[in-house]
């Protein structure tokens, strides 16, 4: 009797503990590889599968697509590039998308020594799945490609593997990782982007800057400012984090987004002045932005180094979070500015008028009402303290450096508030052109085509020889740029409408689709942003020589197919 009381009793044991281990085991959050780690190691990208696997296995929001594969190289194999597709129907294609809801695409770490950017990412995935932000998915779609550049990642440097620097590598789409980064936004075509970066240390931990180029419609710079920006701005203050929108120092008169290699004489001594964000459409913010989206870089202050590895985590995963959060909150008005403007552009973009301008050329200006700009930033001062003793020591003892721990933080830096007077806040456009209907491109262009099929702008090809009507340029003067990725230093060209003929083969490249900002600024000689300003495409033309690429802005009626229209 006894006995039997006794094993009933072990039996009810065995079952508490049992279901007590459970709910144990239920509420112990899964930890992103970082945090497993204690912050000591980066995330390599066998560790983030791993991870990405066990949150598919429990969170049917999440689908993980392989959306692209890097190079080979001798010292690191090719890694496929993985998409994370968190939706609350659990979609894993575009067709599929949740529509009503704003999708936000997220990009991490495309330079590979900007760790937090990816490290932060994966804890924003874990908790949309598994994590406290699953009721988000009612507001929100989401992608988000936490490791953009793995090979960069391994080295901790800031290049893929084909040296290739992914943030001016938008336009072009020479490496696989840029190309799948694009492809991803125009077969979903998001409303919202964030492209996740580190700065240096600075004062502002979180930097977020928006879209800049004047092509895109002011009104989304506005709404980013305004209304994205200061909420989040609100939210990190509540975090006691620092924000500031993303500002550039550069010297004046030299280009420091383009992505040009200047030589030590020509960075100079000039003058520094400060902008917002460049306006140039080779990174990850203006290239989505020209669609018009709402598209935003982030930037964490860093000091690259392990020690600081979770702090920074944490603040790029607020900055990150908040965004995400805001979206949700004002999805109705971010889907209908959106959609709205994309669908405005295509009908702007089918008929030929003189009011519906490109902008080829621009530059950054001061405003009158904002002469100059108050920022906080550290400033080094002479360090009072030496370091700190490992052990007691007396007066008169020797002190050795094996004596002493490094004693950097706080204590070497001070807070200072500048007054900075070179302020360019604005952007002026300085050379802009009427949207043609169409451009003709030769056959013989085979590479800008190829290109612009990466973009995934619709192109025709000629399937005989007829007459057209185009404008053409010829050029009256021209002086080469000194370095690739600049647009000649100088162009001047005369117009004149002709009646030409196109070959058989020749392509045809139509404004009235979504890339109807993008195209003319590839193809247009003056545009400072062009297909023009890459050596690898020998588009600069001599003087006298007529422009290859004709404008057509009468409608007319030509023997077209679409070109490559297969899907892989
Ligand atoms: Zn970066």
């Amino acid at each position: 009797m006894i006995l039997k009381y006794k094993s009933k009793n072990i039996a009810f044991m065995i079952c508490l503990l049992f279901f007590t281990g459970c709910l144990f085991f239920a509420q112990e959050p899964i930890k992103t590889p970082a945090e497993k780690a204690h912050y000591s190691e980066y995330t390599q990208h066998q560790a983030i599968a791993r991870f990405l696997s066990h949150l598919a296995e429990i969170s049917g929001n999440l689908k993980v697509r392989v959306v692209g594969r890097t190079l080979a190289r001798e010292e690191y194999s090719s890694k496929d590039l993985l998409l994370c597709i968190i939706t609350e129907e659990g979609v894993s294609s575009p067709v599929d998308l949740n529509r009503s809801k704003p999708t936000f695409y997220i990009v991490g770490a495309k330079h590979g020594n900007e760790q937090s950017a990816k490290e932060a990412s994966l804890m924003l995935i874990r908790d949309l799945t598994v994590g406290e932000l699953q009721t988000l998915l009612h507001k929100v779609n989401f992608l988000i490609l936490p490791a953009a550049n793995p090979y960069g990642n391994w080295f901790d440097v800031r290049q893929n593997e084909q040296d290739l620097d992914l943030n001016r590598d938008q336009v072009k789409l020479e490496s696989p990782e840029s190309e799948a980064i694009n492809r991803v936004f125009r077969e979903w075509m998001p409303e919202a982007t964030m492209d996740v970066h580190e700065k240096g240390d600075d004062f502002y931990q979180v930097s977020i800057g928006c879209v800049s180029n004047p092509n895109i419609d002011a009104s989304l710079q506005e709404f980013s400012r305004d209304v994205l920006l200061s909420e989040v701005n609100h939210k990190l203050k509540e975090k006691n984090i620092t924000f500031y929108e993303y500002l550039v120092r550069q010297r004046m008169g030299i280009d420091s987004s383009a992505g040009v290699n200047y030589s030590e004489d020509d960075r100079g001594t000039r003058e520094f002045m400060m902008r917002y964000s460049t306006t140039d459409l080779n990174d990850g913010r203006n290239s989505p932005g020209i669609y018009e989206s709402l598209s935003f870089i982030q930037e964490g202050a860093s000091r690259h180094d392990l020690e600081t590895l979770g702090e920074r985590t944490h603040y790029q995963y607020y900055g990150l979070r908040f965004m995400a959060e805001r979206i949700g909150e004002h999805g109705k008005e971010i889907i209908s500015l959106v959609r709205g403007l994309r669908k405005k552009l295509l009908q702007k973009a089918g008929e030929y008028s003189e009011d519906d301008l490109v902008h080829l050329r621009m530059k950054y200006v001061r405003d009158e009402k904002e002469p100059f700009i108050k920022i906080n930033r550290f400033v080094r001062t002479e360090r009072p303290i030496l370091g700190l003793l490992k052990e007691d020591k007396k007066a008169g003892d020797p002190l050795t450096y094996g004596d002493v721990v490094p004693y950097s933080r706080a204590s070497d830096r001070k807070i200072e508030e500048v007054v900075v007077t070179n302020w360019f806040p604005k952007v002026s456009p300085t050379k802009s052109v009427i949207r043609p209907l169409a451009y003709l491109i030769p056959s013989q262009f085979g590479d800008v085509i190829d290109t612009l099929v990466k973009h995934r702008i619709k192109v025709d090809v000629f399937i005989e020889d007829c007459f057209l009507d185009a404008q053409v340029y010829t050029i009256t003067d021209i002086a080469e740029a000194e370095y690739d990725y600049l647009p000649p230093q100088k162009i001047s060209m005369e117009e004149k409408e002709m009646n030409t003929v196109a070959k058989q083969g020749d392509f045809y490249v139509t404004c009235a689709q979504e890339g109807a900002n993008l195209i003319p600024c590839l193809l247009e000689p003056e545009s400072q942003y062009g297909l023009i300003r890459y050596w690898k495409y020998q588009l600069v033309p001599e003087k006298g020589d007529v422009f290859p690429f004709y404008r057509v802005i009468k409608k007319q009626e030509l023997p077209l197919v679409p070109y490559v229209p297969w899907k892989r």
